[in-house]
Protein backbone atom coordinates (compact mmCIF):
# COMPACT_ATOMS: atom_id res chain seq x y z
CA UNK A 1 0.00 0.00 0.00
CA UNK A 2 1.11 3.33 -0.76
CA UNK A 3 1.77 5.22 1.88
CA UNK A 4 -0.21 9.30 2.15
CA UNK A 5 1.49 12.11 3.02
CA UNK A 6 -0.10 15.34 3.88
CA UNK A 7 2.06 18.88 3.38
CA UNK A 8 0.80 22.55 4.54
CA UNK A 9 2.78 24.94 2.55
CA UNK A 10 2.98 22.73 -0.59
CA UNK A 11 3.23 25.93 -2.84
CA UNK A 12 6.25 27.35 -0.77
CA UNK A 13 9.82 26.42 -1.40
CA UNK A 14 10.15 23.51 1.19
CA UNK A 15 6.42 21.90 0.19
CA UNK A 16 7.47 22.14 -3.78
CA UNK A 17 10.60 19.89 -3.27
CA UNK A 18 9.09 17.57 -0.61
CA UNK A 19 5.60 16.62 -2.70
CA UNK A 20 8.64 16.28 -5.75
CA UNK A 21 9.99 13.68 -3.29
CA UNK A 22 7.52 12.09 -1.86
CA UNK A 23 6.10 11.30 -5.04
CA UNK A 24 9.06 10.14 -6.71
CA UNK A 25 8.99 7.23 -3.47
CA UNK A 26 5.57 6.37 -4.94
CA UNK A 27 3.90 8.10 -2.11
CA UNK A 28 0.18 9.69 -3.01
CA UNK A 29 0.53 13.38 -1.88
CA UNK A 30 -2.30 15.56 -0.51
CA UNK A 31 -1.43 19.14 -0.18
CA UNK A 32 -3.22 22.22 1.73
CA UNK A 33 -3.22 25.62 -0.50
CA UNK A 34 -4.57 28.71 0.29
CA UNK A 35 -7.52 30.56 -1.45
CA UNK A 36 -5.99 33.38 -3.27
CA UNK A 37 -7.36 36.11 -5.85
CA UNK A 38 -3.85 35.38 -7.69
CA UNK A 39 -2.29 32.22 -9.25
CA UNK A 40 -0.20 31.04 -6.19
CA UNK A 41 0.74 27.06 -7.18
CA UNK A 42 3.90 28.54 -9.71
CA UNK A 43 6.48 26.26 -7.61
CA UNK A 44 4.33 23.28 -8.27
CA UNK A 45 2.13 23.73 -11.53
CA UNK A 46 4.62 21.19 -12.69
CA UNK A 47 3.90 18.80 -10.63
CA UNK A 48 0.42 19.65 -11.43
CA UNK A 49 0.58 19.41 -15.15
CA UNK A 50 2.57 16.23 -14.86
CA UNK A 51 -0.27 13.63 -15.87
CA UNK A 52 2.00 10.91 -14.31
CA UNK A 53 1.28 12.03 -10.67
CA UNK A 54 -2.42 12.45 -12.05
CA UNK A 55 -3.72 9.68 -9.40
CA UNK A 56 -1.26 10.49 -6.85
CA UNK A 57 -1.39 14.67 -6.18
CA UNK A 58 -4.08 16.04 -4.81
CA UNK A 59 -4.94 19.78 -3.85
CA UNK A 60 -7.01 20.65 -1.02
CA UNK A 61 -8.51 24.39 0.07
CA UNK A 62 -7.36 25.06 3.63
CA UNK A 63 -5.98 27.42 5.85
CA UNK A 64 -3.83 26.73 8.85
CA UNK A 65 -6.10 29.86 10.86
CA UNK A 66 -8.79 27.64 9.98
CA UNK A 67 -9.55 24.69 12.19
CA UNK A 68 -12.29 23.02 10.71
CA UNK A 69 -10.75 22.93 7.17
CA UNK A 70 -7.84 21.32 8.89
CA UNK A 71 -9.88 19.31 10.70
CA UNK A 72 -11.96 18.17 7.57
CA UNK A 73 -9.14 17.87 5.46
CA UNK A 74 -6.89 15.74 7.93
CA UNK A 75 -10.12 13.49 8.38
CA UNK A 76 -10.65 12.55 4.38
CA UNK A 77 -7.10 12.27 3.37
CA UNK A 78 -5.82 9.81 6.57
CA UNK A 79 -2.35 10.33 6.16
CA UNK A 80 0.04 8.13 7.40
CA UNK A 81 2.79 11.35 7.76
CA UNK A 82 1.91 15.06 8.05
CA UNK A 83 4.35 17.70 7.18
CA UNK A 84 3.67 20.73 8.59
CA UNK A 85 5.47 23.24 6.36
CA UNK A 86 2.83 26.51 6.43
CA UNK A 87 4.19 29.64 7.84
CA UNK A 88 4.07 33.34 7.67
CA UNK A 89 7.81 32.56 6.87
CA UNK A 90 9.42 35.78 6.90
CA UNK A 91 11.30 37.17 9.76
CA UNK A 92 11.10 41.05 8.59
CA UNK A 93 7.47 40.83 8.22
CA UNK A 94 6.58 38.84 11.69
CA UNK A 95 7.51 42.28 13.38
CA UNK A 96 4.61 44.31 10.94
CA UNK A 97 2.58 41.27 11.60
CA UNK A 98 3.21 39.78 14.72
CA UNK A 99 -0.41 38.84 15.99
CA UNK A 100 -0.62 37.16 12.49
CA UNK A 101 2.87 34.85 12.82
CA UNK A 102 1.39 33.66 15.70
CA UNK A 103 -1.86 32.56 14.49
CA UNK A 104 -0.04 30.79 10.98
CA UNK A 105 3.19 30.01 12.36
CA UNK A 106 2.86 29.08 16.31
CA UNK A 107 -0.85 28.40 16.79
CA UNK A 108 -1.22 26.51 13.28
CA UNK A 109 0.73 23.69 14.58
CA UNK A 110 -1.34 22.94 17.81
CA UNK A 111 -4.62 23.09 15.67
CA UNK A 112 -3.22 20.15 13.55
CA UNK A 113 -1.75 18.35 16.59
CA UNK A 114 -5.42 19.03 18.34
CA UNK A 115 -7.58 17.59 15.34
CA UNK A 116 -4.97 14.20 15.17
CA UNK A 117 -5.87 13.62 18.94
CA UNK A 118 -9.72 14.46 18.61
CA UNK A 119 -10.02 12.33 15.21
CA UNK A 120 -7.58 9.67 17.69
CA UNK A 121 -5.37 9.48 14.74
CA UNK A 122 -2.23 8.57 16.82
CA UNK A 123 -0.75 6.56 14.59
CA UNK A 124 0.37 9.52 12.47
CA UNK A 125 3.55 10.69 11.96
CA UNK A 126 4.16 14.64 12.40
CA UNK A 127 6.75 16.74 11.12
CA UNK A 128 6.98 20.57 12.46
CA UNK A 129 8.88 23.21 10.88
CA UNK A 130 10.77 25.06 13.07
CA UNK A 131 14.08 26.97 12.26
CA UNK A 132 17.48 28.49 13.73
CA UNK A 133 15.78 31.62 14.32
CA UNK A 134 14.56 29.90 17.93
CA UNK A 135 18.57 30.42 19.58
CA UNK A 136 18.21 33.99 18.51
CA UNK A 137 21.54 35.77 18.34
CA UNK A 138 24.21 33.46 17.01
CA UNK A 139 26.45 34.94 19.25
CA UNK A 140 28.39 31.61 19.56
CA UNK A 141 28.79 29.28 16.65
CA UNK A 142 27.77 25.54 18.04
CA UNK A 143 24.40 24.96 18.45
CA UNK A 144 23.07 21.60 19.18
CA UNK A 145 19.07 20.29 19.98
CA UNK A 146 20.06 21.31 23.93
CA UNK A 147 21.18 25.08 22.51
CA UNK A 148 19.00 27.47 24.90
CA UNK A 149 16.68 28.51 22.88
CA UNK A 150 16.26 32.81 22.75
CA UNK A 151 14.35 33.63 20.25
CA UNK A 152 14.75 37.27 18.68
CA UNK A 153 11.66 38.43 16.48
CA UNK A 154 7.91 37.38 16.47
CA UNK A 155 8.73 34.71 13.90
CA UNK A 156 11.07 32.85 16.55
CA UNK A 157 8.43 32.64 19.19
CA UNK A 158 5.88 31.57 17.02
CA UNK A 159 8.10 29.07 16.03
CA UNK A 160 9.44 28.22 19.74
CA UNK A 161 5.74 27.62 20.34
CA UNK A 162 5.96 25.20 17.41
CA UNK A 163 8.51 23.08 18.50
CA UNK A 164 7.10 22.99 22.43
CA UNK A 165 3.90 22.15 21.65
CA UNK A 166 5.17 19.58 18.79
CA UNK A 167 7.06 17.98 21.99
CA UNK A 168 4.36 17.91 24.83
CA UNK A 169 2.25 16.20 21.87
CA UNK A 170 4.68 13.68 21.75
CA UNK A 171 5.38 13.44 25.68
CA UNK A 172 1.51 13.59 26.64
CA UNK A 173 -0.25 11.76 23.75
CA UNK A 174 2.48 9.46 22.45
CA UNK A 175 2.07 11.05 18.89
CA UNK A 176 5.04 10.61 16.52
CA UNK A 177 6.05 14.14 16.18
CA UNK A 178 9.32 15.72 15.38
CA UNK A 179 10.46 19.41 15.63
CA UNK A 180 13.47 20.09 12.47
CA UNK A 181 15.37 22.86 13.92
CA UNK A 182 16.74 23.94 10.16
CA UNK A 183 19.37 26.63 9.29
CA UNK A 184 18.86 28.57 6.57
CA UNK A 185 18.30 26.35 3.46
CA UNK A 186 17.84 27.94 -0.46
CA UNK A 187 16.97 27.79 -4.15
CA UNK A 188 15.72 29.03 -7.01
CA UNK A 189 12.03 28.61 -5.46
CA UNK A 190 13.18 30.67 -2.35
CA UNK A 191 10.78 33.82 -1.90
CA UNK A 192 11.73 37.02 -3.71
CA UNK A 193 11.97 39.05 -0.92
CA UNK A 194 14.76 36.33 1.21
CA UNK A 195 18.56 38.22 0.75
CA UNK A 196 19.53 35.53 -1.72
CA UNK A 197 16.91 35.57 -4.40
CA UNK A 198 17.20 39.40 -3.60
CA UNK A 199 20.09 39.01 -4.71
CA UNK A 200 19.99 36.66 -7.52
CA UNK A 201 17.07 38.09 -9.15
CA UNK A 202 19.12 41.93 -8.97
CA UNK A 203 22.02 40.31 -10.76
CA UNK A 204 19.88 39.00 -13.35
CA UNK A 205 18.15 42.28 -13.91
CA UNK A 206 21.06 43.90 -14.35
CA UNK A 207 21.82 41.51 -16.94
CA UNK A 208 18.92 42.39 -18.94
CA UNK A 209 19.56 46.11 -18.65
CA UNK A 210 18.50 47.42 -15.16
CA UNK A 211 20.57 50.24 -13.68
CA UNK A 212 19.52 50.43 -10.17
CA UNK A 213 21.66 49.91 -7.46
CA UNK A 214 20.86 46.89 -5.20
CA UNK A 215 20.58 48.52 -1.68
CA UNK A 216 21.19 45.70 1.43
CA UNK A 217 21.02 45.45 4.93
CA UNK A 218 23.85 44.05 7.14
CA UNK A 219 26.30 42.40 4.53
CA UNK A 220 28.42 41.06 6.88
CA UNK A 221 25.68 38.78 8.59
CA UNK A 222 26.88 35.36 8.58
CA UNK A 223 24.66 32.40 7.47
CA UNK A 224 24.22 28.45 6.98
CA UNK A 225 22.88 28.11 3.72
CA UNK A 226 22.33 24.76 2.31
CA UNK A 227 20.30 23.49 -0.59
CA UNK A 228 16.20 22.72 0.26
CA UNK A 229 16.41 19.36 -1.66
CA UNK A 230 18.98 18.08 0.82
CA UNK A 231 17.07 19.56 3.63
CA UNK A 232 13.21 18.16 2.89
CA UNK A 233 15.16 14.64 2.68
CA UNK A 234 15.87 15.27 6.41
CA UNK A 235 12.32 15.81 7.09
CA UNK A 236 11.58 13.13 5.52
CA UNK A 237 14.12 11.00 7.21
CA UNK A 238 13.06 11.74 10.73
CA UNK A 239 9.92 10.73 10.29
CA UNK A 240 11.20 7.05 9.56
CA UNK A 241 13.48 6.64 12.33
CA UNK A 242 12.11 4.18 15.20
CA UNK A 243 11.55 7.02 17.59
CA UNK A 244 10.44 10.60 17.59
CA UNK A 245 13.05 13.13 18.64
CA UNK A 246 13.84 16.84 17.45
CA UNK A 247 16.69 17.78 15.12
CA UNK A 248 18.87 20.25 14.20
CA UNK A 249 19.82 20.70 10.43
CA UNK A 250 22.88 22.37 9.20
CA UNK A 251 25.80 22.51 6.73
CA UNK A 252 28.39 23.43 9.75
CA UNK A 253 29.74 26.50 7.47
CA UNK A 254 29.02 30.15 7.22
CA UNK A 255 29.20 32.69 4.45
CA UNK A 256 27.99 36.49 5.01
CA UNK A 257 25.87 38.38 2.67
CA UNK A 258 29.24 39.95 1.24
CA UNK A 259 30.51 36.43 0.02
CA UNK A 260 27.32 35.60 -1.09
CA UNK A 261 27.49 38.40 -3.25
CA UNK A 262 31.46 38.41 -4.46
CA UNK A 263 30.31 34.12 -5.43
CA UNK A 264 27.56 35.38 -7.18
CA UNK A 265 28.37 38.12 -9.37
CA UNK A 266 31.02 36.84 -11.51
CA UNK A 267 28.84 33.92 -12.86
CA UNK A 268 27.34 37.03 -14.46
CA UNK A 269 30.68 38.41 -15.56
CA UNK A 270 30.73 41.79 -13.16
CA UNK A 271 32.82 43.14 -10.90
CA UNK A 272 31.76 44.51 -7.99
CA UNK A 273 31.96 48.36 -6.53
CA UNK A 274 30.65 48.62 -2.62
CA UNK A 275 29.70 52.18 -1.87
CA UNK A 276 27.46 53.70 0.53
CA UNK A 277 26.84 54.47 4.20
CA UNK A 278 27.76 51.00 6.09
CA UNK A 279 29.86 49.61 2.48
CA UNK A 280 26.34 48.04 2.37
CA UNK A 281 25.11 49.17 -1.78
CA UNK A 282 26.82 48.00 -4.54
P1 LIG B 1 7.78 29.58 2.14
O1 LIG B 1 8.35 29.41 0.78
O2 LIG B 1 7.55 30.96 2.66
O3 LIG B 1 6.40 28.76 2.18
C1 LIG B 1 5.47 28.96 3.19
C2 LIG B 1 4.22 28.20 2.83
O4 LIG B 1 3.24 28.41 3.86
C3 LIG B 1 3.56 28.67 1.52
O5 LIG B 1 3.05 27.55 0.84
C4 LIG B 1 2.43 29.55 2.01
O6 LIG B 1 1.35 29.65 1.11
C5 LIG B 1 2.02 28.76 3.24
N1 LIG B 1 1.19 29.53 4.16
C6 LIG B 1 1.39 30.81 4.60
N2 LIG B 1 0.40 31.18 5.41
C7 LIG B 1 -0.46 30.13 5.48
C8 LIG B 1 -1.70 29.91 6.12
N3 LIG B 1 -2.28 30.87 6.87
N4 LIG B 1 -2.30 28.71 5.98
C9 LIG B 1 -1.75 27.73 5.21
N5 LIG B 1 -0.58 27.88 4.56
C10 LIG B 1 0.05 29.08 4.69
O7 LIG B 1 8.68 28.85 3.23
P2 LIG B 1 9.79 27.69 3.01
O8 LIG B 1 11.11 28.34 2.76
O9 LIG B 1 9.26 26.69 2.07
O10 LIG B 1 9.87 27.07 4.47
C11 LIG B 1 9.02 25.99 4.86
C12 LIG B 1 8.90 25.97 6.36
O11 LIG B 1 10.19 25.85 6.95
C13 LIG B 1 8.30 27.25 6.96
O12 LIG B 1 7.55 26.88 8.09
C14 LIG B 1 9.51 28.06 7.38
O13 LIG B 1 9.20 28.95 8.43
C15 LIG B 1 10.45 26.94 7.81
N6 LIG B 1 11.88 27.23 7.70
C16 LIG B 1 12.41 27.61 6.51
C17 LIG B 1 13.77 27.85 6.42
C18 LIG B 1 14.41 28.25 5.11
O14 LIG B 1 15.60 28.63 5.13
N7 LIG B 1 13.74 28.14 3.99
C19 LIG B 1 14.59 27.69 7.55
C20 LIG B 1 14.00 27.28 8.74
C21 LIG B 1 12.65 27.03 8.81
P3 LIG B 1 1.34 30.75 -0.07
O15 LIG B 1 2.16 30.16 -1.18
O16 LIG B 1 -0.11 30.87 -0.40
O17 LIG B 1 1.94 32.00 0.48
Amino acid sequence: MAKIALITGVTGQDGSYLAEFLLKKNYIVHGIKRKSSSFNTERIDHIIENSKFNSRFFLHYGDLTDTDSLVKIISDTRPNEIYNLGAQSHVGVSFDNPVYTAEVTGIGSLRILEALRFLKMKKVKFYQATSSELFGEKIVNKFNENSVLNPKSPYGVAKLFAHHITKIYRDSYGIFACSGILFNHESPRRGETFVTRKITMFLAKRLMGNKKVLKLGNIYAKRDWGHAKDYVEAMWLMLQQEEAEDYVIALNEQHSVREFVEAAAPYFGYDIEWFGEGEDEL
